[in-house]
């Protein structure tokens, strides 16, 4: 696997933004988000780029917790927000 990092971003007046670090792993940067709508962003061959699957998985379980992560995990791929209550 190429060398991948990651890092806590959030967009401001259109711009990304994020924190300095290379975190080794999306929970890590997801302890790093400090913005509402935070989100963690891929870096790859100094490319960033979207989260694959897995990725996402992981980040929507640090996120949202287990429960929520297999409601998404059931809708997937349908663009089906989880229920929240
Ligand atoms: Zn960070």
């Amino acid at each position: 696997m190429a060398d991948v990092h990651y890092f806590a971003a959030y967009t401001d007046s259109g711009c990304l933004m994020g924190c300095d670090h290379k975190h080794a792993t999306v929970i890590s940067a997801v302890a790093c988000i400090s913005a509402a709508g935070g989100y963690v962003v891929a870096v790859e061959a100094e490319q960033p780029r979207e989260l694959n699957y897995s990725e996402e998985r992981e980040f929507q379980l640090a996120i949202h917790g287990e429960i929520l992560v297999r409601r998404t995990i059931r809708l997937w791929p349908k663009a089906v927000p989880p229920v929240l209550n």
